[in-house]
């Protein structure tokens, strides 16, 4: 698929159109990595960060927040509740956040490893290179890092570089994390200021050229103590609010380029990555499952994706990590949440996931290689 149709088909409205694509996402991501959806623990291991991206709540200038950073017997506690619950993968995500130390996380991954089978992924930020070799060397395997927006200028605005440093460059990042043995993650939001259709095509024929291991995607969700500002849900008139603060910030873009931070274009962007990247692990997010409370995790793994990062972070932690408002998971308990995923699997005629869950790759992948 060329750039030009991921841009016609983000562009589609008609319903019976759009149904041939949910139809096709899914016959690709049946035959390339089957009925199985991988379940990865999620815990939200610190809240403190020294960057200042425009969109996000954890940002280093929203003084509202207080902040946290869990110990490692809490971070353990969790995986062990991973474990219970048969999952494959606990993720540690936090903010950029140098106060939890390199040695510290490699001494965590390590005890992490030596307790139990699962595989560890972290989504940390932009470490340096050193702390990124040292937590791969204590035996992490993957690495999720978002590149935001293949459009550089944007990128520039929405993800400032830190006071006194180079500019941000998380593409070449990702380079160094595939060097150095992880398996990579990256992915966009959808509808972020100043996004527009041909960048947001151009973002995903770049999941494929990356050759990811996984892409997420989930929709932007506007939070008030953000430049880009506005009300928390994404629905009807608050929306537009939402849009035109940012758009004060954000000057310059004719309201027809802007891609809406909808739940629908949010399932475009994953049915069309399955089909770009056919071999990818591709969660149903959180943010999606944020819009639309009642059917949209479901919707996404119908549309695409084959994998759920159910929240293990406890509870007070967990609404202190406010990235943007309304999280669904806080809705619920851990346990409750649990048994209302497997019941969705089973409604779809989908298994759990057996195993770590690691991309595979086809034989002629290999073959082509060598
Ligand atoms: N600090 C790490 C990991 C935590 S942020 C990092 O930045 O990589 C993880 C992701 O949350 C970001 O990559 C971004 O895509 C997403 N995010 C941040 N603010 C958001 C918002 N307001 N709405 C939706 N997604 C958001
Ligand atoms: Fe920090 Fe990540 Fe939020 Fe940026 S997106 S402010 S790096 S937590």
């Amino acid at each position: 698929m060329t750039t030009v149709e991921i841009e016609a088909w983000l562009r589609e409205d008609d319903p019976v159109r759009l149904e041939e694509l949910w139809a096709w996402a899914d016959r690709v991501r049946r035959e390339h990595v089957g009925d199985e959806v991988h379940l990865r623990g999620l815990v939200e291991i610190s809240n403190y960060c020294v960057r200042s991206c425009a969109y996000c709540g954890l940002r280093a200038g929203n003084r509202r927040l207080t902040r946290y950073r869990m110990t490692a017997e809490e971070v353990l506690a969790c995986a062990r509740q991973a474990v219970a619950y048969g999952y494959g993968t606990v993720v540690l995500q936090s903010g950029e956040d140098y106060g939890m130390t390199r040695d510290w996380l490699a001494d965590l991954i390590r005890r992490i490893k030596a307790e139990t089978t699962l595989a560890v992924t972290l989504s940390l930020g932009e470490r340096p290179e050193a702390d990124l070799a040292a937590w791969r060397e204590a035996g992490a395997d993957r690495y999720l890092l978002r590149f935001e927006t293949s459009d550089r200028a944007l990128y520039d605005r929405l993800h400032p570089p830190r006071p006194g440093q180079a500019r941000s460059d998380r593409l070449a990042l990702l380079d160094r994390l595939r060097e150095l043995g992880y398996e990579v993650g990256s992915g966009v939001m959808i509808g972020i200021p100043g996004q527009t259709y041909a960048s947001l095509a151009r973002d995903v024929a770049l999941f494929r050229e990356l050759d990811l291991d996984m892409v997420g995607v989930g929709p932007w969700i506007a939070h008030p103590q953000t430049p880009l500002g506005g009300k928390s849900r994404v629905t009807g008139r608050e929306s537009r609010v939402a849009t035109e603060q940012a758009r004060a910030w954000l000057p310059g873009l004719p309201q027809w380029e802007q891609v809406p931070n909808t739940e629908e274009m949010t399932y475009k962007v994953i049915a069309l990555t399955r089909i770009v990247c056919p071999e990818a692990n591709i969660p149903s997010t959180t943010a999606l499952a944020t819009v639309n409370q009642a059917s949209g995790r479901e919707l996404a793994l119908a549309r695409g994706a084959n994998v759920v990062m159910p929240n293990l972070t406890p509870p007070r932690y967990q609404a202190l990590y406010e990235i943007y408002p309304g999280k669904a998971c806080l809705a619920e308990t851990a346990e409750a949440g649990h048994r209302r995923l497997l019941e969705q699997i089973r409604r779809l005629g989908r298994t759990v996931g057996k195993g770590s869950g690691s991309r595979r790759k086809r034989a002629s992948v290999f073959l082509r290689d060598t």
